[in-house]
């Protein structure tokens, strides 16, 4: 694919997420919350909405380009062929609902199974972060440059604690400097990228909540594998780690041995 043809997608793209600007105050202010498989799986009429614009915007400006996404029925979506969106049109629902903060819109773009353009837009803080391929990634138009490596004494690293057996979670803090938690896997998986965390932890991501790490991994030097060491499929996902390159293997020895972190 040609760098032109990605930057006129990326231009398309970056003018479609600056609209929501003026479409999203409104959404939050008719905010429904509906339960999805028990009462902490949430779902608002601004996941659903955001969600079916921009299944109305691909088909109208790029027809035949797929979407993969949390909101909707992917049965007959083709991951390894031709042009895929993966989204998740609220990443952090939960905090959306009890906090009107730290949640954001995670979008990324695959052509072939290959990663080329990736969107993390923390709304609530105005900061929009974007991995090119082959460009680096930027936040609101500044370049990110790769974090500095971060040992794990050092490192405030991110999981949820309940996933996690007790023997595992004190032997990660206990190995770290802190654990914190956000509640939203893109806004986590930020800090990894910004260098202000070490890394973050899912134990049983979906696809849309690690669709656009790839590319920032790729980007700016980070390791983001599956909790066994092993590469993530985009498609399937898995157990997922995205981490800073100082204490990636201080982590995954401490998760796996033992008998491992599963509860
Ligand atoms: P949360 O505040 O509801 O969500 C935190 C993050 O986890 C968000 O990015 C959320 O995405 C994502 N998430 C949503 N459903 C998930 C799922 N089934 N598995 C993994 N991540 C999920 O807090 P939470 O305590 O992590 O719980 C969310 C749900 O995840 C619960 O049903 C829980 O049983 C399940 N879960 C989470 C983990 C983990 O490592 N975080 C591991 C196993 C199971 P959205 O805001 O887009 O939903
Ligand atoms: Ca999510
Ligand atoms: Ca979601």
């Amino acid at each position: 694919m040609m760098q032109n043809e990605l930057h006129y997608i990326d231009t398309h793209i970056m003018n479609w997420l600056t609209h929501l600007d003026d479409v999203i105050p409104q959404l939050i202010k008719d905010m429904s919350t509906d339960t999805k498989l028990n009462r902490f799986d949430l779902v608002t009429n601004v996941d659903k909405q955001l969600q079916n614009k921009f299944e109305t915007y691909l088909a109208e400006h790029f027809p035949g380009h797929q979407l993969l996404a949390e909101e909707k029925d992917n049965d007959t979506i083709q991951p390894y062929e031709g042009h895929l969106w993966i989204m998740d049109p609220i990443d952090g629902t939960a905090n959306l609902v009890k906090q009107q903060e730290d949640y954001c819109i995670i979008i990324a773009y695959f052509v072939e199974g290959e990663p080329k353009l990736s969107y993390i837009y923390d709304y609530p803080h105005d900061k929009l972060y974007k991995a090119i391929a082959g460009k680096g990634a930027y936040v609101n138009g500044q370049p990110l440059l790769p974090p500095r490596e971060l040992q794990l004494r050092d490192a405030i690293i991110s999981f949820g604690t309940q996933y996690i057996n007790e023997d595992t979670s004190k032997a990660l803090y206990d190995a770290s400097f802190s654990v914190r938690n956000i509640g939203s896997c893109g806004l986590d998986s930020v800090r990894v990228i910004k260098g202000q965390f070490g890394a973050h932890i899912n134990t049983n991501p979906k696809p849309w909540d690690i669709a656009a790490q790839f590319l920032f991994a790729k980007e700016l030097n980070l390791e983001m594998t599956q909790l066994n060491g092993e590469p993530l499929d985009f498609a399937k996902s898995g157990p997922f780690i995205i981490s800073n390159r100082g204490c990636y293997k201080a982590i995954l020895a401490i998760i796996n041995r033992d008998g491992g972190y599963h509860i």
